[in-house]
């Protein structure tokens, strides 16, 4: 059968495709920049996309750019959204296309009756961020949503396109019966199959280019490969419903350079925390829906090496 991936050039998009190619669909995927090739040659050249893929340009801020790429789908999965943290201008940078973007894909869809099923790629961002306190003893879990206001507050802006982007498509498809589930990572690493730097890579990136300083936070993180099989057990059991996180553990970036220099003795990597203040605490994040719909969670560790490996073999550093 055929499905949808909207972002396909993406890090997360361009491992969907490949894998739904791989399964056997065929594949029609949305692209900003048909052009180009480093946007596109990496998706051309996948197994199978000579015969089953299919690239679609489209914008996320046009009413109906989508309606071509979902008609004929039975499967829809919706991640473009810019991921991205530095910005003057969050509302035309992140929030629009964010917010207007998931809208504008779920009015096409809303147009569709062959669609089945939606998945949408969210966030841990979307989950964690109310202004509880994160620390050891607390275990974040799906029935969690981050505060628009909180948000705002403390100008997380790609915190707060997550937000109100999950939020409105949960309100759009209960308004138009259409089924959907979300897939809620946190910071995704692993091999790239795109020639660009992602942000989540970059973050691993800039600790192994000669940066002198770690910041003082503690993320999420997941393998990449893990996410990829969430997407695609969401789409294929029927009983999949409402939010799925995708956590392996919680790490402070401390950790992250601890296991770097065990992985990688002869790095050059920060020995000094970017502030004085005590390191912010590691949490806990359910795993409980995402073990029920099948999912295995590659150790922190090895996702870390992978990541370096590939960063190393796309020449991003010497
Ligand atoms: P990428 O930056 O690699 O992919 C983002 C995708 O969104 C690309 O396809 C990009 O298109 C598209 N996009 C961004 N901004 C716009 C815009 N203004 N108009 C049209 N398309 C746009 O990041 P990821 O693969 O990591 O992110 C994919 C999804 O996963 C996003 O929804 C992100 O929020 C989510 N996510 C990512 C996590 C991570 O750590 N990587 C964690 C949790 C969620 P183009 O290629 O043309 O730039």
């Amino acid at each position: 059968s055929t499905v949808a991936v909207t972002g396909g050039s993406g890090f997360i998009a361009s491992w969907l495709v490949k894998s739904l190619l791989q399964r056997g669909y065929n594949v029609k995927a949305s692209v900003r920049y048909p052009n180009d090739p480093k946007k596109t040659n990496h998706l051309l050249a996948l197994d199978g996309a000579k015969e089953r893929l299919k690239l679609i340009k489209t914008d996320l801020l046009e009413e109906g750019s989508f309606d071509s790429l979902v008609d004929g789908c039975e499967g829809v999965f919706h991640t473009a959204s810019p991921f991205f943290f530095d910005t003057k201008d969050p509302q035309a940078d992140l929030l629009d296309p964010a917010l207007k973007g998931t809208l504008n894909v779920l009015g096409s869809v809303a147009k569709t009756p062959s669609v089945k099923r939606v998945v949408l790629t969210s966030s841990e961002a979307a989950v964690s961020f109310n202004g509880t306190p994160l620390k050891e003893d607390v275990v974040v879990d799906e029935s969690w949503w981050s505060d628009p206001d909180y948000c705002r507050k403390n100008q997380m802006w790609y915190v707060l396109s997550k937000t109100i982007a999950e939020d409105a498509a949960w309100k759009f498809v209960k308004e138009k019966a259409i089924d959907m589930v979300s897939i809620n990572p946190a910071a995704v690493l692993g091999p790239l199959l795109q020639p660009t730097l992602n942000t989540s890579c970059a973050n691993i990136l800039n600790l192994i280019s000669g940066a002198e300083t770690f910041p003082n936070a503690t993320y999420g993180f997941v393998n990449v490969k893990d996410v990829i099989d969430a997407h695609i057990l969401a789409y294929e059991t029927p009983s999949a419903n409402g939010r799925y996180l995708m956590v392996e553990r919680t790490a402070h970036h401390s950790e992250v350079v601890n296991i770097l220099r065990e992985l990688y003795p002869t790095f050059k990597l920060p020995e000094k925390c970017s502030d004085d203040k005590p390191f912010a605490p590691t949490y806990q994040v359910s795993k409980e829906r995402a073990k029920s719909l099948g999912v295995k969670f590659t150790p922190l560790k090895e996702s870390i090496r992978e990541t370096v490996e590939s960063l190393k073999e796309k020449n991003f550093f010497k």
